[in-house]
């Protein structure tokens, strides 16, 4: 069965969503101003849009929170369902049941690999599959519940997902599970869900993107021989940059911070976030 992921339902208007709730954070105005406003057009949709995208390079994530996307995702297979719900924070499912759902014939959807594939041993798996299939039937014809016949089934069963997740979880789950390093599987849901999230919101779409995007990290983390093997790694530097960054810092070779440096820190001069554009109320 093939995998297909639909966007069912979303907050109403995520950009707004997102506006208001950093807006509230760095403004004077109320929650019911700062909407007044936006209705009013006093805030047209680049200036929210210029706002939220600042906002998205600092640390400040609470606010991405609070936009959420419904996925309906089927044709996965219990290999990836074990490992989508170890995300817990954020994320909400439904998944479909082996002890309500009985495969009454013995037949039950299934993935087949294209690394097996590859190997030429599709006919020894498919063989494999039907073999437990056909045990399956006789154990339900035998008066076994369903719950102990799916002991049975493989990993490459398929099963089914309605899942509710916030932004800041998604963005999460696609640091993680775009990586290269994470599994065939769980990289192309992902994917799927990214685009999905591309059709209607491309703007949000950039920020979902693996852990060494350019919005993300920034940088590898994983090992250097992963580093190495991974196709768009060059694109990327490895941590170990940083790390030769910390050992000249251990051997003192790092700039010494001068006397003209700690004036300027002393300096009754606006801190960096105050400079930072769009923070201040006035620039609302
Ligand atoms: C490449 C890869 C290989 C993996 N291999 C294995 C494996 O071999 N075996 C295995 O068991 N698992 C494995 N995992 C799963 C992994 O250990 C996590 O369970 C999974 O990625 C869920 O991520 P998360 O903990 O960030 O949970 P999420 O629910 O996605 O958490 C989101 C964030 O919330 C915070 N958070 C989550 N839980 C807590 C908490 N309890 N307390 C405080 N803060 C919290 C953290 O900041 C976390 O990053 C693997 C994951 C990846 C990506």
């Amino acid at each position: 069965m093939a995998i297909e992921v639909t966007l069912s339902d979303h907050t109403h208007d995520p950009l707004r969503s997102l506006y208001t709730a950093f807006r509230v954070c760095y403004s004077s105005f109320t929650p019911a101003q700062i909407e007044a406003r936006i209705e009013r057009d006093r805030i047209t949709r680049d200036e929210m849009q210029e706002f939220v995208s600042a906002r998205l390079a600092t640390g400040h994530s609470s606010p991405l929170a609070q936009v959420w996307f419904e996925f309906g995702i089927s044709g996965v297979t219990r290999a990836f369902s074990h490992q989508f719900v170890r995300h817990h924070i954020g994320i909400s499912f439904e998944q479909q049941s082996q002890r309500y759902v009985t495969y009454k014939d013995g037949t039950y959807p299934f993935t087949v690999p294209e690394s097996i594939r590859r190997a030429g041993k599709e006919e020894a798996y498919n063989q494999a599959i039907e073999a437990a299939g056909k045990t399956y039937l006789e154990l339900i014809e035998a008066g076994v519940p369903a719950e102990d016949a799916r002991f049975l089934l493989p990993n490459a069963t398929n099963t089914n997902f309605k899942v509710s997740v916030n932004y800041l979880e998604l963005m999460h789950i696609a640091d993680q599970r775009l990586c290269t390093r994470a599994q065939w599987e769980f990289r192309k849901v992902v994917a799927m869900m990214r685009s999905e999230v591309k059709k209607l919101f491309p703007e949000l779409a950039t920020y979902l993107q693996p852990k060494c995007g350019e919005f993300r990290l920034g940088y590898c983390d994983e090992s250097y021989a992963d580093w190495e093997g991974c196709p768009i790694g060059r694109k990327r530097p490895h941590k170990s940059t940083l790390f030769a960054l910390y050992e000249q810092s251990k051997k003192g070779a790092l700039d010494v911070l001068s006397d003209t440096d700690y004036q300027t820190i002393e300096a009754d001069e606006p801190g960096v976030n105050e400079m930072r554009e769009g923070v201040k109320d006035e620039a609302f």
